[in-house]
């Protein structure tokens, strides 16, 4: 009866369901939002904690299965169900996220939610184990990367739980996770768009130095183009001007990550990798670029060993020096 292709991993264990809720610090006021009820064990405990649930559900027998399990029970009115697939569909306001979702929308939906306003004091949800470390890595942790970067840049983010395969019907293939996630307030003065231009330069290849990647043809002509541009208009990239401008510069965040193990990053063989080949023409333009990372101590670091602080202090740098990314 269950959907493979829809993430249909029902949650079994009624310990685990309460230690979700638990974990979650729900108040009595709070509206929550579930994203894949499914048969409805997670959402039965939300609501005996919250005020009201909100729950997104693709599939259209687990949205009949669960209003017929609230169905003239006190619940039925504190809970809605919208039947749709929640990377489409417009989020209510919500207070909190609690979910088990499919793993395959792991990353969209991190950034959707991160994109959306008002913004909500927190997130418990379960990822595949290798996502949640992803999510939660350090700099100088083995799965550090792009998605840990710019996840970090938005939010705090908790690993709260193991959680074995065993404890889902039918039994997924990998092991998963509990996370917390907590939308930073206010959020750092940083321009998304240049930070995630930076950043996917910086990850293409994260244990080269900087000094190589930025000796790279196709990055040097891309930061000249951007560079000349903007000078023949004297213009720099400005903040947003709307919230909805702001939101899809979030989601853009999370663009390209891919889910299940799918990241491209370092997964290319170093022979690929563009070496510089002495072009002089853009040499004063790489002269610049080079002297920018000197000056900052950066040429011979790693991006594998970079905080988020190293980040904006590098932005900081290019953007002072009129270098842009976006
Ligand atoms: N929350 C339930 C539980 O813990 O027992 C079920 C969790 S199951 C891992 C994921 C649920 O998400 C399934 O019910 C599936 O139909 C639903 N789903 C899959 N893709 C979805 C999408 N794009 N939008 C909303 N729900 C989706």
């Amino acid at each position: 009866p269950f959907h493979k292709s829809k993430g249909q991993h029902i949650l079994k264990n009624p310990l685990l369901v309460d230690s979700i809720v638990q974990k979650a610090g729900i108040k009595s006021t709070d509206v929550i939002l579930e994203i894949g009820p499914g048969t409805g064990n997670l959402t039965k405990k939300l609501l005996e904690a919250g005020k009201s649930v909100v729950a997104v559900e693709l599939d259209p027998r687990m949205v009949l299965e669960l209003q017929r399990r609230f169905q003239g029970t006190p619940f039925s009115n504190q809970l809605k169900v919208i039947q749709g697939d929640v990377l489409k569909c417009d989020l209510p306001y919500f207070d909190i996220c609690v979910a088990n979702i499919p793993y395959q929308i792991s990353s969209p939906l991190t950034f959707k939610l991160l994109s959306h306003r008002p913004l909500f004091r927190c997130a418990v949800i379960m990822f595949q184990r290798e996502f949640a470390m992803r999510l939660v890595a350090q700099p100088g942790d083995t799965l550090y990367c792009r998605l840990s970067v710019n996840t970090q840049l938005l939010a705090r983010v908790n690993h709260l739980l193991k959680v074995g395969r065993n404890n889902f019907r039918p039994p997924p293939k990998v092991d998963s996770s509990l996370v917390r996630i907590e939308p930073r307030r206010p959020l750092p003065p940083v321009n998304f768009k240049e930070w995630d231009g930076l950043v996917r330069i910086c990850f293409n290849r994260k244990n080269k130095t900087l000094g190589s990647l930025f000796r790279q043809k196709t990055v040097l002509s891309l930061l000249e183009k951007n560079y000349k541009t903007l000078q023949a208009l004297q213009l720099t990239p400005d903040g947003f001007s709307n919230d909805a401008e702001m939101a899809s510069c979030v989601s853009a965040l999370g663009d390209g990550l891919g889910d299940l193990n799918m990241d491209s990053e370092d997964v290319k063989d170093d022979d690929e990798m563009e070496m510089d080949d002495g072009d002089t023409k853009t040499s004063v333009f790489k002269d610049k670029v080079l002297a920018i990372l000197k000056q900052g101590g950066f040429e011979e670091k790693r991006s594998s060993k970079l905080s988020q602080g190293d980040f904006m202090h590098l932005l900081s740098l290019f953007n002072k020096s009129g270098i842009h990314f976006s």
